[in-house]
């Protein structure tokens, strides 16, 4: 099978790429699972914030935000969900929240008892200060991950699940790629492997970038007795110790856990879900009788957090879209537009905005000097 340009991984961030990309060229997706969105991408908090971030990260959602919005054609429901946000602080994070609303735009201050109202079982005697967000929306992953799957084969490209990438060769101005069940070649590779960004970068003898994939934890309770959730906010501190939303008629509860892990099927710590539910009836009254259900998935960040998006430095026809951390499902249209105008039209992206930041972005920045090709 020849392509022009291979994707590897059908998480958001590869699936985004190649339904792009696959309006220009003829694309192939190779995924080790059987089906897209196994690991990361289908096991998030599923929220768009937008002030979430470095600049780079609220850079590149703003430039996908109008996508999310409203989607393509061939997404068959709409992709958000108003939720806002409700940031809650006891009497030692105040400051903490003062400082987040003044760097933040579109969190404005709201009393205690505006805050009560807009969650009940918020805890008076640990609530001193709260703001809102109200640009903050629910994500519906499957929406997305369905719409790119179905719109890269109706442009005509191809999607392999089950296709493990276990070997690659350069011959001729083409990568030929390895898997199980067949022999891939195209030009040009995308690296959209998420915690096996480095591990598949080193069959391509790629430079090794450093990433570090960071399991978080999530478990849903019941909704407390007698009371209407589903409009409540995402509920969260400025310490991030903890987050909640609710989650389809259940309690959805995070304790932020970050713990680095090798690249695997990460499966949740009873530890963290238990912290998660201890730091969260710090702030809440939730009664938890039993745990519905539990998850883990990986975050995962280059060493200085940022993404790496951009062709390598070592490796011919190579290029990155990893390092998402915790935001790969609201940055996915953003992410996949520069990455697609990088590749099609480099050196320039064509979206100005991203461009600007292209020296925080790029994997040159890992490069040492000595060894660089053109990127
Ligand atoms: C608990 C939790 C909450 C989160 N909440 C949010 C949120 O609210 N909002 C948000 O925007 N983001 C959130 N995130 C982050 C988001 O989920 C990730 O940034 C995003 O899913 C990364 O997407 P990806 O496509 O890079 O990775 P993945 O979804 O992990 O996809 C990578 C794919 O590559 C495949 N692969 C790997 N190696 C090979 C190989 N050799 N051959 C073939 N295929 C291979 C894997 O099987 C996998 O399917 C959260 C993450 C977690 C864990």
């Amino acid at each position: 099978m020849q392509a022009d340009i291979i994707v590897i991984g059908a998480g958001v961030a590869g699936l985004s790429a190649a339904y792009t990309l696959a309006e220009h060229a003829h694309v192939i997706v190779l995924e080790r699972e059987a089906f897209a969105g196994y690991h990361s991408s289908g096991r998030s908090a599923a929220l768009l914030v937008p002030s979430l971030g470095s600049e780079v990260v609220q850079t590149i959602t703003a430039a996908g935000a109008a996508s999310l919005h409203e989607p393509p054609i061939g997404f068959d429901r709409p992709v958000l969900n108003h939720r806002g946000a409700l940031w809650v602080a006891n009497k030692h994070q105040t400051q903490d929240l003062k400082n987040l609303m003044s760097s933040t735009v579109g969190m404005a201050p709201c009393s205690p008892d505006q805050a009560v109202a807009r969650v009940p079982i918020l805890r008076r005697d640990w609530l001193h200060s709260a703001a809102y967000e109200d640009e903050v929306y629910d994500i519906d992953v499957h929406v997305l991950i369905e719409g790119f799957r179905r719109g890269i084969q109706a442009r005509g490209g191809r999607f392999l699940a089950g296709h493990t990438v276990q070997a690659a060769n350069r011959q001729s101005g083409l990568w030929r790629i390895e898997t199980p069940q067949a022999i891939v070649s195209a030009p040009i590779v995308v690296n959209a492997a998420g915690a096996w960004a480095d591990p598949v970068g080193q069959l391509f003898g790629a430079q090794h970038i450093g990433f570090t994939p960071m399991r978080r934890t999530a478990a849903t309770v019941e909704a407390p007795d007698g009371l209407e959730i589903e409009d409540w906010p995402f509920i969260i501190n400025p310490a991030e110790d903890f987050y909640v939303k609710p989650d389809a008629g259940r309690l959805l509860i995070s304790p932020a856990d970050e713990t680095h892990t090798p690249p695997c099927d990460a499966q949740p710590e009873e530890l963290d879900i238990a912290i998660g539910i201890h730091e969260a009836q710090q702030a809440l009254d939730i009664e938890v009788r039993h745990v519905q259900a539990s998850w883990a998935g990986l975050r995962t960040f280059a060493p200085d957090r940022e993404f790496v998006i951009g062709f390598d430095t070592l490796a011919e026809g190579y290029f990155w879209l990893a390092g998402q951390g915790g935001v790969g499902v609201q940055t996915c249209f953003g992410a996949a537009a520069y990455a697609s105008g990088l590749i099609l039209n480099g050196p320039s992206s064509g979206i100005s905005a991203i461009d600007a930041l292209r020296d925080r972005i790029t994997p040159a920045r890992f490069a040492p000097a000595e060894t660089r090709i053109e990127s």
